[in-house]
């Protein structure tokens, strides 16, 4: 017997299944590959620094007790990291949690969202979940953020904005003019969420320092950072806000689970927050590394859009699913993406040298197949 589902909201009946890929164990699984370069979904080739083992090393207590539901020793760290108060940080079990905090907390049936597209789909699906609607402004066709079309999108009510820089899953990004003229345009009221997931990587870009440009504003907002990405705890779950007031915090700090940054999550980031040289060495890699990439894709006439992050959006030219399908058997994990549009397209993380030469020569073998 089944029992109908309309118990169920419709918000979430529309919501779409998560595009995640295939694990490292299903791809050996399916296909006789050995060597696996999984570069799907944007983790650290040289995970996180050594220190966070022996942060980790006493594990007892951490597994005994309860987290500090506060976070107070790492929303200290953090908070001196960007010279703001404790009191402006807030955790999450990743930043995605803190996506569905915001959108909870703030989003009220009807309300209508802002965000670039091809979109990150978490920015879009919690705030469907509250019955809101989403206006997708696409990127122009260079790839670039459309500062025009997102301004004329802003003059509609809006109760949120939101925007990864860079943009996830395109790479390109808000130079500071860009974010500033933009900042200017949100309506009086709105939030805006700055996902800064891959700002470690864009050192040396012209990705701007939202923090400095937004204090210029009198707006609400949250800057968004992660441990998942450059800092290589993807698998522990840690992301952090930073907000524009001590209020705004506490009011969000009433929508989350009292202890949804776990107690090993919290050393290993304070370890990981510390290592300046750890990151240096993550950051230099894959700067280094998405260059080779890029030459690599461009000299075989791939269209690629701008990247400051630790990973590529290219046009391969036919459909992606069946693309990725073909990459898989040469043990490569790739994200073939998925919203309209866009099934051309496929995201590449950048892995470690040997990684990327196993994608790089997986791709020249099926061109030269074709
Ligand atoms: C990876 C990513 C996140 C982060 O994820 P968590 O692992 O939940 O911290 C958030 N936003 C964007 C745009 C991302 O790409």
């Amino acid at each position: 017997m089944t029992v109908c589902l309309d118990v169920v909201r419709p918000e979430v009946h529309s919501l779409g299944k998560y595009n995640a890929g295939l694990t490292t164990g299903e791809v050996r699984e399916r296909y006789a590959v050995t060597a696996i370069a999984k570069l799907g979904s944007n983790e650290s080739p040289l995970g996180p620094s050594p220190k966070v083992a022996q942060a980790l090393a006493p594990t007892s207590d951490l597994m005994r007790l309860y987290p500090d539901p506060a976070g107070r020793t790492l929303r200290e760290a953090i908070g001196g990291r960007f010279g703001m108060a404790a009191d402006r940080v807030i955790l999450g079990n990743g930043s995605e949690d803190l996506l569905s905090v915001i959108s909870r907390a703030v989003l009220r049936s009807g309300d209508r969202i802002v965000t670039p597209y091809p979109s990150f789909p978490l920015h879009e699906d919690y705030a469907t979940v509250q019955g809101a609607t989403v206006a997708r402004v696409a990127v122009d066709e260079r790839l670039n953020f459309d500062i025009p079309s997102m301004k004329r999108a802003l003059r509609e009510p809006c109760r949120m904005l939101i925007v990864a820089n860079p943009m996830n899953p395109v790479g390109s990004w808000l130079d500071g003019d860009g974010l500033t003229e933009i900042l200017a345009s949100v309506p009086r009221g709105a939030l805006v969420v700055i996902d800064e997931a891959y700002a470690e990587y864009a050192r040396g870009s012209s990705c701007p320092d939202a923090l400095a440009l937004l204090k210029a504003f009198d707006l609400n907002w949250v800057v968004l950072r992660t441990f998942s990405k450059a800092y290589g705890l993807a698998g522990l779950r840690i992301g952090y806000g930073l907000t524009s007031s001590a209020g705004l915090t506490d009011l969000l700090d009433r929508v989350r689970t009292p202890f949804n940054a776990n107690a090993f999550a919290q050393a290993a980031a304070l370890a990981a927050l510390a290592d300046d040289d750890h990151l240096e060495a993550v950051v230099s890699l894959a700067v280094r590394e998405r260059e080779r990439v890029r030459a690599f894709l461009e000299g075989r006439h791939f269209v690629v859009a701008p990247s400051c992050g630790n990973f590529l959006f290219f046009d391969c030219g036919k459909p992606a699913h069946a693309f990725s399908e073909a990459l898989l058997a040469h043990g490569v994990i790739t994200k073939p993406w998925k919203q309209e549009g866009y099934e051309a397209f496929i995201r590449v993380s950048i892995g470690s040298e040997a990684e990327n030469d196993q994608f790089i020569n997986a791709i020249g073998e099926l061109c030269s197949n074709t």
